[in-house]
């Protein structure tokens, strides 16, 4: 009979990357593995009351229902951009069968789950939640010394599975992990520009060529500050 009742601490990304530094040594991470819920969606998340309730009913379906030894992900990052502990990052996690490396040799892939149903037409990944996916990400590979051929996302080692979901691009957000920090535009400038600058000449654009005109401009401001274009 498994325990009844298990509490989840949750972190900010700084937070869990403090705690990741101490696991240095401790564990050796061969790979990230990437998933999305799919089921609790990020509405489910949006009406719960009690945000861990929500982390403990996936829990208790893994434990009671997949009968894993505990909750399958080591990870898991909500729609607010925390980062929920699941399972002991000392043992390797349910991601994917035949990918477990379930050896016990203290070297197994890292495994996270976002919050949402991110397939083509339902939820989508953005920030904060894409932030700390990414920066998650790139922690791992950082101070596991990996390289970006690490990330698996779990439609690659299950290709009936859409997993972490059709409308998420695994080159984008591999680029999002492995774009180097440059002392470029910052995203709040960007916004900044294009709101207060861009947004009421766009208004007052008299033709649809100047319209789109501001709509490339906007479009060059996101990509240099590292946004999703529109
Ligand atoms: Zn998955």
């Amino acid at each position: 009979m498994p325990v009844q009742h298990k509490m989840f601490r949750r972190y900010t990304l700084q937070e869990y990357i403090a705690l990741l530094e101490t696991f240095v040594g401790k564990v050796v991470f061969t790979q990230v593995h990437v998933h999305g819920t799919w089921k609790p969606t990020i509405a489910d998340y949006r009406a719960a009351a009690d945000k861990e309730r929500l982390i403990q009913s996936m829990w208790r379906f893994h434990v009671g229902t997949r009968k894993f030894n505990d909750i399958a992900q080591h990870a898991t990052i909500d729609p607010d951009g925390y980062i929920w502990e699941g399972r002991s990052l000392l043992q390797p996690p349910a991601s994917s069968t035949g990918f477990n490396d379930a050896d016990q040799d203290g070297r197994h892939p890292f495994m996270f789950e976002m919050i949402g149903n991110f397939d083509i037409g339902a939820e989508t990944l953005k920030s904060p939640q894409l932030d700390t996916a990414v920066g998650l990400t790139r922690a791992i590979l950082e101070r596991w010394k990996l390289p970006a051929a690490a990330i698996k996302f779990h439609r690659e080692m299950q290709p009936d599975k859409t997993c972490p979901g059709s409308a998420i691009d695994k080159s984008w957000f591999v680029g999002l992990v492995t774009k180097k920090e440059q002392p470029g535009l910052r995203p709040e400038d960007a916004d900044r520009i294009i709101r207060t600058w861009l947004q009421p000449a766009w208004n007052a654009a008299g033709s649809r060529n100047e319209k789109d005109e501001i709509h490339r401009l906007a479009n060059e401001l996101r990509k240099a500050s590292g946004q999703r274009i529109s």
